[in-house]
């Protein structure tokens, strides 16, 4: 049977309602999940999305994708809203997410056609939701803060994790240790904006260094600076808002913010009255040859906590991708610190989340039953896109899974090196948990939003220009003469 065709841009948008429009709702989230599908997990593809201008960027990631194809269907934008949410919340799990919810959505598109109330659909998936969440709390194995050693372990597990599905895979070991490095750098609060991130392009992604401190392109060039050194010990730091030197201004903006955070002092606009209490300090300063640029770094900055990431590699939009992957796993490494409970990955908590759901759904009578039922069916989503993905046989390691998890194998996920599966816990295949209760939330939220509209309703101004004001309205000129 095909299905209804969906058009995603501007002109196709129905006007259909009831039945008709729900299930055209449902299609469109599913061609929006067809559009991620595929990049899933560590044998997921990346994607080349060319924009108008022709720019292009290579991204793996839900939420980047999904904001590049400029979706216009209004139901299937809630889907690329709840990608970008995931992607604010927690950082990752962008792609599940929008499994999730196209999978709901199709899960229950058979009882969506027979008539079944959207409301009564809606109640039995919040009810599992509830269920779901309380579940990976229940088994999340939490890890002890005290243990640095043991601490730090998780932490490069859990980066390595997100890092597995990136590019930069074969460099996850370097990378997750520089992750983390970059974190435990940064005081309690976290933030993100105290890691920076350069991008020079040239050499090898293992030329990438974390600088304890600011970073940024910049080069002496007032007269007979070759001569001068180019490491100071414990200079004082004066920021002054006047141009020494011809530079670009947003440069010397970003410079001036970056150093005020960091290193303390206030930003000065003569050079009349530099005091101690104005002038900001660090524990050493160098200016340094990085690929083809000089960079003026600024390390051991008392103020706060602040490190920089130089990220070093071939092609523009592979060191763009390489961003957005650190970012993501600079986001999961904040999380774990933050929430220390972890659950296996793989498919491992998802195949365990729909055994306990398809269990308990068999306790309870009616219509309940079956929609329960369905949502534990399309929890599978994620393992068997994982095995897709790699090229396995997805029906004969779902099978395998929900054999081991029936005896008990709770954290048995698919594993994508050997085509089998695994205990994805011994395995070191982790992710917090949070990551997963956010993505499961989300995704059930998105699905009974899309079910409980029943009807769209399109202006059709909406989409063409503004009516033209009409004459003498208009503020100020042209206003008639007998106003006055
Ligand atoms: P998302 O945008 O949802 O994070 P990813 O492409 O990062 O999508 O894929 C994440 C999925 O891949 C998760 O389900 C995670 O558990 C799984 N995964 C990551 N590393 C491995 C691994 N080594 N083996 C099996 N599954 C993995
Ligand atoms: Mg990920």
């Amino acid at each position: 049977m095909m299905p209804t065709p969906v058009i995603l841009l501007k002109e196709g948008t129905d006007t259909s309602q009831g039945v008709p429009q729900l299930v055209s709702n449902i299609n469109a989230c599913q061609v929006i999940a067809e559009a991620v599908r595929t990049t899933l997990g560590p044998r997921g593809m990346d994607k080349l999305i060319v924009d108008n201008r022709g720019k292009a960027t290579i991204s793996n990631d839900g939420a980047t994708i999904l904001k590049l194809l400029d979706v216009v269907h209004p139901a299937a934008k809630t889907l690329v809203d709840i990608a970008r949410s995931q992607d604010a919340e927690v950082g990752d799990g962008t792609t599940s997410v929008t499994l999730l919810a196209a999978e709901f959505l199709k899960q229950l598109k058979p009882y969506v056609e027979e008539g079944l109330h959207p409301q009564t659909i809606i109640r039995a998936f919040r009810i599992a939701t509830q269920l779901a969440v309380k579940k990976i709390k229940e088994i999340a194995v939490t890890i002890k803060k005290d243990d640095k050693q043991e601490q730090r372990q998780l932490l490069e597990k859990c980066a390595a994790t997100a890092l597995n599905s990136k590019l930069i895979a074969g460099q996850k070991d370097f990378f997750s240790k520089m992750v983390v490095d970059a974190v435990m750098m940064l005081d309690d609060l976290l933030q993100l904006k105290m890691i920076g991130m350069k991008k020079v392009q040239g050499g090898a992604l293992e030329d990438s260094q974390l600088v304890a401190g600011v970073a940024f392109k910049k080069t002496f060039s007032y007269a007979g600076f070759e001569m001068q050194p180019k490491r100071y010990e414990n200079p004082k730091i004066a920021l002054l808002n006047i141009e020494l030197e011809l530079k670009a201004e947003k440069d010397n903006a970003e410079v001036r913010v970056n150093n005020v955070e960091a290193c303390g002092g206030s930003i000065q606009t003569s050079v009349g009255s530099l005091t101690d209490d104005v002038l900001g300090l660090c524990e050493l300063f160098e200016e340094v040859q990085v690929g083809g640029e000089r960079y003026n770094f600024f390390k051991g900055c008392p103020k706060a906590k602040t490190c920089t990431i130089i990220l070093r590699g071939g092609a523009e939009q592979f060191m763009e991708e390489t961003e957005r992957s650190l970012h993501d796993a600079i986001m999961i490494v904040r999380r774990a610190i933050k929430n220390d409970s972890i659950v296996a990955g793989g498919g491992a908590i998802e195949m365990e989340l729909s055994k306990y759901l398809r269990d308990y759904s068999r306790t309870i009578p009616g219509k309940q039953q079956l929609l329960i039922g369905a949502y534990a069916k399309a929890l599978e989503v994620i393992p068997r896109q994982l095995c897709d993905n790699a090229g396995f046989d997805a029906t004969n390691i779902l099978n395998k899974l929900r054999a081991k998890h029936a005896q008990g194998g709770m954290w048995y996920g698919v594993d994508v090196n050997n085509e089998d599966i695994a205990d994805n816990f011994q395995a070191c295949v982790w992710e917090p948990a949070i990551v997963r209760i956010n993505a499961l939330t989300a995704a059930s939220e998105a699905a009974c939003l899309i079910l409980s509209v029943d009807e769209t309703i399109k202006n059709p101004r909406s989409s063409v220009d503004a009516p033209p004001v009409p004459a003498g309205r208009g503020r100020g000129r042209g206003r008639p003469p007998h106003a006055h």
